[in-house]
C-alpha cells in the first residue's frame, strides 16, 4: 500500500487523510529528520487546523521543534522551510474539493520530498518505528508571523514597480493572504474577488481551469483591467486572462517567462517538461538561450544538470535563483514586469509568441502492455516520419521534433492505464494530419497486441 501519490498524501478527510494518519505523519517526519526544526503551514480548508494539531503533536513527541506559520500558501511554506527548517510540512489538498485534504513534505531546501524520501516515511509509518522523546526532550512550538518577510523577499527578487490594474480571483484560497498585498506593494491597482479565505470555497471551484473561471473573461473587460489572475486553493498555481478577456494558454505563459529570463540573462539554459510547446524554443533561441526537455516530475534534476535559470511544467514555474520550489508569487510579479517592460497590452505581447495548434488525447492501454506498445510505436512512428524528423527524444516515451517546428509525443501515463498522444502543429492542418497518424498508430498497436 502507498500513502503518497504524485502530489504527496491527498484524499477525503473522512476516510483517508484522518487525524490518526496526520499524527503518524508528524511522528514519521520527526523520526526522519532526527532533530532540529520542522516548519508547518496550512491552507484554508475546514479540516486543516484539526490536521495541523495532530501533526504538531506527532512532531513534538519525537523531540523536534516546530515553527507554526498558520494559514499560508504553499510557496511561502517552501520559502520558510528553506530559510528556517530541517523540513517543512504543508497541509493542503491544493485544488481538490473542500471535503478533501492532504499533506506535503518538503526538504530543507524547500523542495517537495522525492519518491525515495516518501518511501522512507512510509516505511517508518508501516513499521511503527517512531522515535520517542523523553519527557524532558519533547520539542517546543513557536508561532511566527512571516507574511511580510515573504512579501519583502518577493519584492526584492522581482524588483519592479507598476501602475497596472489587476483583477485577482483568489477562489477563497490561501492566496488571499499574500497576493493582493504583494501587488499593492508593487504599486498595482488591485480589485479582488473571492479574496476572503473560506474552506467551503463558496466563490467557485478551486481549480483555476477555464470552465471554472470563464466569467473573468467579461469581467476583466467590463472593469477595464489590464489583466486578471486566478489562483488555486493553496495558491501555487495561476491562470491568466489578458485585457481583452482571452485566457492565456499555459505554454504561452511558459514562453513569456522563459523569454524574460533569456533576455535578462543574455542567454542561459531553460528546462521544461517533455509535453511543452516548441514556441518556447523559438523565443528562447531568439534571445540567445537554449531549451532542454526532461520527463514530467523531473524539473529538479534538470535544473541541476543544466544549471537552469528557469524551469517549468505546465502550471508549475520554478525560479531557481529565488528558490527551488514552484513559486506562483514570483511568477505573478514577473508577469507584471513583462507587461511594463514590453510597454504594450498583454494581448499584444501574447500575439508576438508564435501560436501553434495543440491536441492531446489518450488511448486506453493496460499497464502490462505499455512497454510492448511503446516499443512498436517508437519504431513505426520514426519510420513514418523519417523524412522530416529533426530530433528524437526518448527520455519519456518518444517525442519527434520535426523540421517545420511541429512535434509528436507518445508517452505512457505514469499514473493511469493510458498512453498519451500529444501533437503540436504549426498549422491547424498539420496538427490534424500528424494527430491522425500518431493516434491511429497507437490505437492499432494497442488493439493488435491485446
Ligand atoms: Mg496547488
Amino acid at each position: 500500500m502507498r500513502l503518497f501519490g504524485t502530489a504527496g498524501i491527498r484524499g477525503p478527510i473522512e476516510s483517508k487523510v484522518t487525524p490518526e494518519l496526520a499524527l503518524n505523519v508528524g511522528k514519521a517526519v520527526g523520526t526522519y529528520v532526527k532533530s532540529g526544526v520542522v516548519v508547518i503551514g496550512r491552507d484554508a480548508r475546514t479540516s486543516s487546523i484539526m490536521l495541523e494539531n495532530a501533526i504538531v503533536s506527532g512532531l513534538l513527541s519525537t523531540g523536534v521543534d516546530v515553527i507554526r506559520l498558520g494559514l499560508i500558501p504553499t510557496p511561502m511554506l517552501a520559502w520558510a522551510t528553506n530559510k528556517l527548517g530541517n523540513a517543512g510540512i504543508m497541509i493542503t489538498a491544493s485544488h481538490n474539493p473542500p471535503s478533501d485534504n492532504g499533506i506535503k513534505v518538503f526538504n530543507e531546501k524547500g523542495i517537495e520530498f522525492f519518491l525515495e524520501q516518501e518511501k522512507e516515511l512510509e516505511e517508518i509509518i508501516f513499521s511503527r518505528s517512531y522515535k520517542k522523546a523523553k519527557w524532558d526532550e519533547i520539542g517546543y512550538v513557536v508561532d511566527r508571523e512571516l507574511k511580510n518577510d515573504y512579501i519583502n523577499a518577493l519584492l526584492d527578487y522581482v524588483d519592479h514597480e507598476t501602475k497596472l490594474k489587476v483583477l485577482l480571483d483568489m477562489g477563497n484560497g490561501a492566496g488571499s493572504v499574500i497576493t493582493p498585498y504583494l501587488l499593492r506593494k508593487m504599486g498595482a491597482k488591485v480589485v479582488t474577488l473571492n479574496a476572503q479565505t473560506d474552506g467551503h470555497f463558496p466563490g467557485r471551484k478551486s481549480e483555476p481551469r477555464y470552465e471554472n473561471i470563464a466569467y473573468l473573461s467579461n469581467l476583466v473587460r467590463d472593469l477595464g483591467m489590464d489583466l486578471a489572475i486566478a489562483q488555486d486553493g493553496d495558491a501555487d498555481r495561476i491562470a491568466v486572462f489578458d485585457e481583452k478577456g482571452n485566457y492565456i494558454e499555459e505554454d504561452t505563459l511558459i514562453a513569456l517567462f522563459a523569454k524574460l529570463y533569456a533576455e535578462e540573462n543574455k542567454g542561459g539554459n531553460i528546462v521544461v517538461s517533455i509535453n511543452t510547446s516548441f514556441r518556447i524554443d523559438r523565443v528562447v533561441e531568439e534571445a540567445g538561450g537554449k531549451v532542454y526537455r526532461v520527463p514530467l516530475g523531473q524539473l529538479h534534476d534538470g535544473i541541476k544538470k543544466y544549471g537552469a535559470i528557469f524551469a517549468s511544467e505546465p502550471w508549475k514555474f520554478i525560479h531557481p535563483r529565488f528558490g527551488l520550489w514552484i513559486d506562483s508569487f514570483v511568477t505573478i510579479g514577473l508577469l507584471l514586469k513583462i507587461i511594463d517592460k514590453e510597454g504594450k497590452p498583454l494581448s499584444e505581447i501574447v500575439a508576438d509568441i508564435p501560436r501553434y495548434y495543440l491536441v492531446k488525447k489518450n488511448v486506453k492501454c493496460p499497464d502490462e502492455l505499455k512497454p510492448k506498445v511503446m516499443e512498436t510505436v517508437k519504431e513505426r512512428l520514426q519510420e513514418a516520419l523519417k523524412n522530416e524528423v529533426e530530433e528524437v527524444l526518448t527520455i519519456s516515451g518518444i517525442r519527434l521534433n520535426l523540421e517545420d517546428g511541429s512535434w509528436v509525443l507518445v508517452r505512457p501515463s505514469g499514473t493511469e492505464p493510458k498512453i498519451r498522444v500529444v501533437v503540436e502543429g504549426i498549422s491547424e492542418k498539420r496538427k490534424e494530419e500528424l494527430f491522425d497518424l500518431a493516434y491511429s498508430l497507437v490505437s492499432k498497436t494497442v488493439s493488435s497486441l491485446s
